[in-house]
């Protein structure tokens, strides 16, 4: 899951990239309206954290133009100040919640799942799939009730696919997803992953549909 954050204040941005990277998410920075605009109109988020005061574009222009262009992931506002016409201003603008500063991290974290599991359909954090069960607060995942122990990545990609269970996600869509901007992406370490989480949740799991990338398979004993 991928998280941009647009924030000025260079402490509290170090502190949202912090905690969103120990909860599991790759998170892109951005430190004014511009370039983070720029990075949520070409870039693929599972949910933006957006600060609106800030240099150069304001937040609630930079979220104004995203959803004049269709642009549809879940946004979180930051509002510096307790009013209640900026965060009406902000929900009509687009913003599908808001926090005000200063905030609880645990409270921006829930916040974000939450988001994040709204946009893939998901109303309960704890995701289920057959005898699979992964609860999006702790990282934790169970087969059949007994502890899976998966490593990091592998736990981004499966993370990923329950979210999406029973749809087709491309090979790049997970890249995408899972892996930060700059890092050297190689197609192939997504199958590695893929392939060990085979190992791990048992055969049929995981489908691969040639030329169209990965399903999760609710349905298939395993
Ligand atoms: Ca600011």
């Amino acid at each position: 899951m991928r998280i941009l954050v647009i924030e000025d204040d260079p402490d509290l941005s170090r502190q949202l990239e912090t905690a969103l990277g120990g909860a599991g998410y790759t998170v892109e920075a951005a430190g004014d309206g511009e370039e983070g605009h720029f990075l949520g109109d070409t870039g693929d988020y599972d949910a933006v954290v957006l600060d609106l005061g800030l240099p150069r574009l304001d937040g609630l222009t930079v979220l104004r133009r995203w959803r004049a262009a269709g642009r549809a992931m879940p946004v979180l506002i930051l509002t510096a100040r307790d009013t209640w016409s900026e965060k009406v201003e902000g929900i009509d603008s687009g913003a599908d919640d808001y926090l005000t500063k200063p905030f609880h991290m645990e409270e921006l974290l829930a916040r974000v799942r939450a988001l994040i599991r709204r946009a893939s359909g998901h109303a309960s954090p704890l995701l289920t799939c057959a005898d699979l069960t992964l609860d999006t607060r702790s990282g934790r995942v169970l087969r059949g009730g007994r502890p899976v122990e998966l490593t990091a990545h592998e736990l981004k990609v499966l993370t990923y696919l329950m979210h999406h269970a029973g749809g087709v996600v491309t090979r790049t869509e997970l890249t995408e997803h899972i892996y930060h901007q700059d890092f050297d992406r190689d197609s192939n370490t997504i199958e590695v992953f893929v392939a060990r989480l085979r190992r791990k949740l048992g055969p049929g799991r995981i489908r691969t549909h040639r030329g169209r990338g990965y399903q999760l398979d609710c349905g298939a004993a395993g």
